[in-house]
Order: structure tokens, then sequence, then C-alpha cells
């Protein structure tokens, strides 16, 4: 019997890569459920390739036989009886419900939506405690990271060291990166990916993000999850031992891989649908500290993460407003850090434990954001 698939998000970068690993897959899984937000045309495309059993798109669209849309489609798709994983493609804060309700439903959820992790990570932990289901991360690093941990109990566990990339800025002046363009920020060194993930990886939000993450996937406290700047981006993460031991996973930068490991953990089954590994293309392999003074927002992250309760919540809320507007052209590169500390400066800390507390910081932090961004 295949195993029935829900993609939120499948006309996204990882919505696509889940579709095109599943189509090498066919005996394994089936797709049941497609969501997208608004391309109305590549859903469509997907739904006559892939005949889910149920569509839905969240702005517009019709609601006959098998099709839903409004945001309520998310939940749907998620909890649908035939479903027993869901893939999580959607950008920001919007795939929290998602999330949550497939966790209670007892479904496992492979998780790119790392957005949500962070804006409410003791809720879906409990969630997936709770209701049986089970976090898969999607993303490379944490992929990585289980896969070196595969076996191992949290005694054995020390330290982590996830790698970045550096982003398109890593070699540029600091007071040139200030004034960057959009399309400066969207022309990443080593990943083809959305717009938001790609300026986060700019300014190096999407690593701290990946650091709260990291902490809530295998509850490790912060001083365990370290960052190394990698340009070649071979090397996903270093798990290090109580031993002192260490291990990597490496591989071609590629989505398909963690993705297909998220549908398949703990087993792992013949692919041959991407680039082998070969060392010597792979070429010199080189790692560097993190320039603090290069990426403010990542400080700011790390910071949010140790204050804990709501602060995660306003520091990704702030960063979800402040990359829509530069991405608009409303701000420049700059502001979106400055943005994220003014925001992080002006919010009241408070417990993170109730899904109307997260709701109501990530309210409060947009609006904050907008004011700083502007003023
Ligand atoms: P993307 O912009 O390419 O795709 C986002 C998808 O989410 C689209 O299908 C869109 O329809 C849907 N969406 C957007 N807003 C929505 C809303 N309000 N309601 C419902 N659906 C909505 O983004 P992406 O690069 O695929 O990233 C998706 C997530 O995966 C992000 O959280 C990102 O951080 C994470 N991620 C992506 C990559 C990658 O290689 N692209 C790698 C690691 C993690
Ligand atoms: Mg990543």
């Amino acid at each position: 019997m295949s195993v029935g698939v829900a993609i939120l998000g499948s006309t996204g970068s990882i919505g696509c890569s889940t579709l095109q690993v599943l189509a090498r897959q066919r005996d394994r899984f089936r797709v049941i459920a497609l969501t997208a937000h608004s391309n109305a045309e590549l859903l469509a495309r997907q739904a006559a390739e892939w005949q889910p059993a149920y569509v839905g798109l969240v702005n517009s669209g019709k609601g006959e036989g098998g099709r839903g849309k409004g945001p309520e489609c998310l939940v749907e798709a998620a909890t649908h009886p035939d479903v027993r994983i869901v893939v999580n493609g959607i950008v920001g804060a919007a795939g929290l419900e998602a999330t949550l309700a497939a966790l209670r439903a007892g479904k496992r959820v492979a998780l790119a939506n790392k957005e949500t992790l962070v804006m409410a990570g003791e809720l879906v932990t409990r969630a997936a405690r709770e209701g049986g289901g089970e976090i898969i991360p999607v993303d490379s690093e944490h992929s990585a990271v289980l896969q070196c941990v595969a076996g191992r109990g949290p005694t054995e566990l020390a330290r982590l060291i996830l790698t970045a990339s550096g982003g398109p800025f890593r070699t540029w002046p600091r007071e040139r990166i200030a004034a960057a363009t959009v399309a400066e920020a969207l022309r990443h060194p080593t990943w083809k990916m959305g717009k938001k993930i790609t300026v986060d990886s700019a300014t190096l939000v999407n690593k701290a993000l990946e650091v709260i993450e990291a902490h809530f996937l295998f509850g490790l406290g912060y001083e365990a999850v370290e960052v190394v700047v990698h340009p070649q981006s071979v090397v996903h993460a270093f798990v290090e031992f109580v031993d002192g031991s260490v291990l990597a996973q490496v591989g071609f930068p590629t989505m398909e891989l963690p993705i297909l490991y998220a549908l398949t953990h703990p087993a792992r089954v013949p692919d041959a649908g991407t680039r082998r590994f070969d060392p010597v293309a792979a070429g010199s392999l080189t790692f560097e500290a993190v320039e603090a003074e290069l990426y403010p927002a990542y400080g700011l992250g790390r910071a949010a993460a140790t204050a804990g309760g709501t602060a995660p919540t306003v520091f990704n809320a702030a960063n979800e407003i402040a990359v829509a507007l530069f991405l608009e052209g409303g701000i420049p590169f700059g502001r979106i850090a400055q943005t994220i500390a003014r925001v992080l400066d002006t919010s009241a800390p408070a417990e993170a434990d109730t899904l109307e507390a997260v709701l109501a910081a990530d309210t409060a932090a947009r609006r904050l954001a907008r004011e700083a961004a502007c003023s």
C-alpha cells in the first residue's frame, strides 16, 4: 500500500521539489492533497497530473467538489483521512494551524516551514507529543543532524554545528550591504529557493531561525547549537557526541535528498534522481566564523532565542514584515535588521505556552514592525 501525502505550498520551491521526488517514487507514495496560495494555473496543472482527492487554493478559487478555498483548506488538506505525511512547504506564519492540526491528528509533518517552529516551538512540539504526530525536518541542516543522530539517545549528543553559506554579501564591505538591491539580495551563491528565504540567507536571519528550529527539534540548549560559515554548502551540519566524536552529512546542495529522507525516515530507499557526491568535484571546503558585524540580524535572532517566551515569535514576525517591505522596494536592505531590533526592544516579554499568547505577540510585532520600518 502506498503512503498518502499532502503537500502544502505545492507551487513553491519546496512543493515543486517534493513533486519531483514523488515522480520517482510513485510505487511508494501517492498524492492525496495539494494546496497553494494564489498560483491557480500551476496548481491546476499539478492537479491534472497527480489527480489528488483534495485541492485547495487559499486565495480565491471555486469551492467545487474536492476543491477547497480560503485558509481553511490548509487544515482540511493536512487532516485528510488518507494522508499519513504532510509536507509543509508554506512560507511564514500561515503554516502554523495546519502543522498543529496534522500533529494532533497523529500525522508525520515533513516540515520545511521553519517559521512556525520558531514562532510557536513549545506549542508545536506539545501538539506532536499529545497527538502522536512526529515532526521530521526538511531543512537540509536539520535533516543532516537527524541522519547523524539516528539510533543515538539524547544523552549522547553534545553539540550541533550548522553550516551557513554566508549568502551573497559575505565578501562585501558593511556599508555597501546596507544599500544592497532586491536583485542583489536574491542572487544566492549556492541554493535556488523562494524569495523570502533567499533574503533571510542574505541577512543570516535564516540561520538564526534554524538555531531555534534545532533547539526545538533536538532538545539542545542554545549554547550547544553553533553556526559556521561554509560557502560551498557541501557539509550540511556537524554533530558532536559526548565522547568528542563528530559526524557530518555531506552532499551537493539539493533539497530533493532531505525531502526524500523526511518521507522515508528512518529508512532509506533507492533514488537515482540527485547528483551523486564526488569529493574531487566538490573541491576545497572552507569554514569561517560568523562575522557578527556583517549580519546584525543574526545576533538579534540568537538573543531572542535565549530570551525565550514570545521573543522568537516577535523576531520572526518582525522579520517577515521587514522582508516583505524590502521585497516590495519599501525599505533598504539595512533597515531589515534595524526594524527587527526596534520591535524586539519595544515588545513586552511573555510566555509562549498558549496559541492566544503566540498569536497576540505575532500580531502586535507585525504592527510594530510596519511602524518601525517606515518611520
Ligand atoms: P516559496 O515562496 O517558493 O513557496 C511558498 C509556498 O507557500 C507557495 O506554494 C505558496 O503558494 C504557499 N504560500 C505562501 N503564502 C501562503 C499563505 N498565506 N497561505 C497558504 N499558502 C501560502 O518558498 P520556499 O522556498 O518553497 O520555502 C517554503 C518554506 O520552506 C519556507 O519556510 C522556507 O524557509 C523553507 N525552506 C525552503 C528551502 C528551499 O530550498 N526553498 C530550504 C529550506 C527550507
Ligand atoms: Mg536550511
